[in-house]
């Protein structure tokens, strides 16, 4: 499996920092929230989830509210 690409996240315009240790570098995934009841059908929620490559905290927000950036260097 590929590892995911260290990102930094942008949210309604503003630049993302870790809730818990302040870093400003993330990996980002989309999930399924299983809101049916039933996994696997097709209607259940999506979320984007930005995970604090420093600390692991996980920061989920609706999905499509992440704008992502390449870390440089
Ligand atoms: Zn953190």
């Amino acid at each position: 499996m590929a590892r995911p690409t260290p990102v930094h996240v942008e949210v309604a315009g503003r630049a993302l920092r870790c809730l818990v240790c302040d870093a400003d570098v993330f990996t980002v995934r989309t999930i399924t929230l299983i809101t049916s009841g039933l996994a696997n059908t097709g209607f259940n929620k999506q979320a984007d989830v930005a995970t604090c490559g420093t600390c692991g905290h996980l920061h989920q927000f609706v999905a499509g509210a992440l704008v992502t950036r390449p870390v440089q260097g």
